[in-house]
């Protein structure tokens, strides 16, 4: 424990300064595929990258360009057409046809009516918290709504390369669905895709622009990070160094929580992040469920400070499980929530179930 460690008032603000820490989750392709792992309501499942041209049935697409690339993998497909388009008219007009195409396929994606691990993992974080999803599909969109139905004390949602169910009104600043009127009365313009080329235009485009910002600030801030199905490719380089930017220097950083949600193997996951956990802890898993998130549900942080600085014992028994319904979500939150409206705007600590039962400390 360092010698500065504070005591009294002061111990009693740095708590709930850092209970009220946002927690960042990033979600990436992964998180998709763990949100629909049996196909969306129409049984559609989502496709990875590798092999995407081919199961999308896009072939036809490229059928007159001799591609130098021998990847069956999107993102290489996608670069190439972008470094060709300038000089080439075939490559452009290929390139402008997978973009309509591939925003009309992702446009099709509706969640099944059970509960999805993006419902779970909306319902499982507060307001001050933020989701920065690299997705296009609008599976995450859907589940706002249906997270509405219990409670408004949601994460903010940063779309850090656009989002096909995301408009945007310039003019009043306003995101929301694509297609539905702003209150100046004006449809909701659908944000732009930002596609695969290591060089993207994250400035180009004011509602991307708008979802970085909430994540950096965000990222200064926070007590605890989950990076939930991403693979952080290549062409995502850009992007990697802004959250390595916005994350700062790790000497500084020696009280926050890493999370990994990935079905990938630990070693390979943990060597694309190497720079992000390098000496520092961090806690791995291959389920949402097995997550802080899954586990201490609307009091993240609140469970892993009295873990880790008040040294308790916790217990995820009063978490989310698997094959839940929404009647077992609500039963599991809904005092939660009535406490976080009755604390609202005071400077009280709130309280969680999930303190282990010997350690009712
Ligand atoms: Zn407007």
């Amino acid at each position: 424990m360092k010698d500065d460690y504070p005591t009294g008032e002061d111990l009693y603000d740095f708590e709930y300064g850092m209970k009220n820490s946002p927690h960042v989750v990033l979600l990436g392709a992964g998180a998709s595929c763990a949100a629909i792992p049996n196909g969306d309501k129409y049984g559609k499942k989502i496709s990875a990258m590798s092999g995407f041209i081919d199961k999308l049935g896009l072939s036809d697409v490229l059928e007159d360009i001799s591609l130098k690339t021998t990847s069956d993998n999107l993102e290489e497909i996608y670069m190439e057409l972008d470094e060709r388009s300038s000089t080439e008219p075939d490559c452009m007009s290929a390139k402008t046809e997978l973009e309509n195409r591939i925003r009309n396929y992702m446009l099709e994606f509706e969640l099944p009516d059970t509960p999805t691990i993006y419902d779970f993992l909306l319902m499982s974080l507060t307001s001050k918290d933020i989701i920065a999803t690299f997705n296009w599909d609008p599976l995450l969109v859907q589940a706002i709504s249906r997270a509405y139905e219990y409670t408004d004390n949601l994460p903010t949602i940063a779309f850090l390369h656009g989002n096909v169910a995301v408009g945007f009104c310039e003019k009043d600043n306003v995101m929301g669905n694509a297609g539905y009127p702003c209150r100046c009365g004006e449809i909701l313009k659908p944000t732009q895709l930002l596609f695969p080329i290591k060089k993207k235009d994250y400035a180009s485009d004011t509602a991307i622009a708008k979802s970085w910002k909430s994540l950096k600030n965000a990222l200064k801030a926070a007590y605890m990070v989950t990076i939930f199905g991403y693979s952080a490719p290549k062409s995502d380089a850009e992007a990697i160094s802004m959250l390595k930017e916005a994350w700062g220097d790790l000497k500084d950083r020696d009280l926050e929580e890493i999370e990994i949600i990935d079905l990938r193997p630990e070693d390979e996951v943990v060597a694309s992040w190497e720079e992000f956990i390098h000496t520092h802890h961090y806690k791995y898993s291959n389920s949402f469920f097995e997550s802080s998130l899954g586990r201490f549900p609307r009091r993240t942080c609140e469970a892993n400070f009295d873990m880790f600085m008040n040294n308790g014992f916790m217990d995820g028994g009063n978490g989310f499980k698997e094959g839940m319904g929404f009647s077992d979500i609500d039963r599991l939150t809904y005092e939660l929530i009535a406490e976080e409206s009755e604390k609202k705007g005071t400077r009280k600590i709130l309280s969680h179930p999930y303190k282990a039962r010997h350690d009712k400390r």
